[in-house]
């Protein structure tokens, strides 16, 4: 079992990581004495483990459970009304706490329930899903609106995350494939050792160890903890997490949410910064070493060519992290140093065009 300890501008939270850490759970719920526990976790994990996790917290609290349906279709506010109508049912109160039982679905919803129920108690997070190194920490929770992906949401922290890498052996390989983009992506812009350590150790999904996994979580929780508790709020330093999301969102949306996997469209579009930096900042990255490797790791490496480039660079326009009329991206000037780039369309325009060739 590893901890780190993830600041935040008020107070700071442990992510415990490591086989069997479930046990952790009665410890941090002892320190946090609640009136009450809700769990909150989907249908596939409830079947899987929901009784487990259940009678873990339930010999001791009065303990309820809240199981929403898989999928990114729960972010909505019919899900956030269901929960908080079941929490006033159960008399929750402020000295009650929820614990995110799931993958990123269930983290950001429930962590939005938990920030705004009674205007705010605690949570935990208990994620399943190797994504979730990358939702369960940073304090950004949401739902989403028909209008756009995670648009209602709040910065809220949880008291703990326990990050049990048990849960991990039922992930479907395409979840954990999504997950391994986003850990590929924090070894890119912070780290060159975990990005060697990836490459030489991991050719294939099915390759990845508890040992790995250990590894890739507790290393990719620690840089992602260092940029957000530099910028909490996403004002600045934040921005380099957005590493192969510009395109990557846009892929993603334009394929329709659901087709193409969030992590297989952030591959696509860390592959087009990673050329695009070479291109434009004469970088020395090994652009086909990458592209070799998340070919066998089975991400897809081109853009899907029903996609339009102009209908993309629309979308990338309309990316709500985009700042001003012109487009910007994350570029690497080597691996693990990141710098901010912006593009007119038009530019952008053709080095895409010319990337697709
Ligand atoms: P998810 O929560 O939908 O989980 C993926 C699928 O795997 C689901 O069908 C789920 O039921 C299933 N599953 C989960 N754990 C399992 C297990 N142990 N065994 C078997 N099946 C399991 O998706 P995700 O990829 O974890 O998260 C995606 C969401 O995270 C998106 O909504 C995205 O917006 C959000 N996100 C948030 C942040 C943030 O900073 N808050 C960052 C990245 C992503
Ligand atoms: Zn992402």
């Amino acid at each position: 079992m590893q901890s780190i300890t993830v600041k935040t501008s008020v107070d700071s939270y442990p992510v415990i990581v490591g086989h069997n850490v479930k046990q952790e759970i009665p410890n941090v719920l002892k320190k946090l004495s609640p009136s009450k526990v809700l769990i909150v976790t989907d249908t596939s994990i409830d079947s899987l483990y929901g009784g487990d996790i259940f009678s873990l917290v339930s010999n001791e609290w009065e303990t309820s459970k809240y199981v929403i349906p898989s999928g990114e279709a729960s972010k909505s506010f019919e899900m956030f009304y269901e929960l908080h109508t079941f929490a006033l049912e159960k008399e929750l109160d402020r000295k009650s706490v929820i614990i995110a039982f799931g993958g990123g679905v269930v983290g950001d919803l429930t962590g939005f329930v938990a920030a705004t129920f009674m205007r705010g108690i605690p949570f935990i997070q208990v994620p399943t899903t190797l994504l979730a190194h990358d939702s369960a920490v940073g304090g950004k929770v949401a739902i989403n609106h028909p209008e756009g992906k995670n648009m209602i949401g709040a910065f809220y922290q949880p008291k703990a995350v326990i990050y049990d890498t048990l849960y991990l052996q039922s992930l479907p390989e395409s979840e954990m494939r999504s997950g391994f983009a986003e850990v590929i992506k924090h070894s890119l812009i912070r780290s060159e050792s975990l990005y060697h350590y990836l490459i030489s150790e991991i050719k294939l999904i099915d390759d990845i160890t508890e040992q790995h996994l250990q590894r890739m979580i507790l290393e990719g929780i620690q840089i992602k903890a260092d940029v957000v508790s530099k910028d909490e709020k996403e004002l600045g330093l934040r921005a380099i997490l957005n590493y192969g999301h510009t395109l990557g969102h846009a892929v993603e949306a334009e394929a329709g949410y659901g087709k193409l996997s969030h992590g297989d469209s952030v591959a696509i579009g860390m592959l087009f910064a990673t050329w695009l930096s070479n291109k434009k900042l004469n970088a020395n990255l090994p652009y086909e070493e990458l592209k070799a490797w998340f070919k066998g790791i089975g991400f897809p490496i081109n853009i899907p060519e029903s996609h339009s480039t102009e209908q993309l660079i629309n979308k990338m326009k309309k990316d709500k992290k985009t700042k001003s009329k012109q487009i910007t991206m994350i570029l690497l000037k080597s691996i693990g140093i990141t710098t901010e780039e912006k593009f007119s369309d038009d530019e952008l325009y053709s080095l895409l065009t010319e990337w697709r060739m």
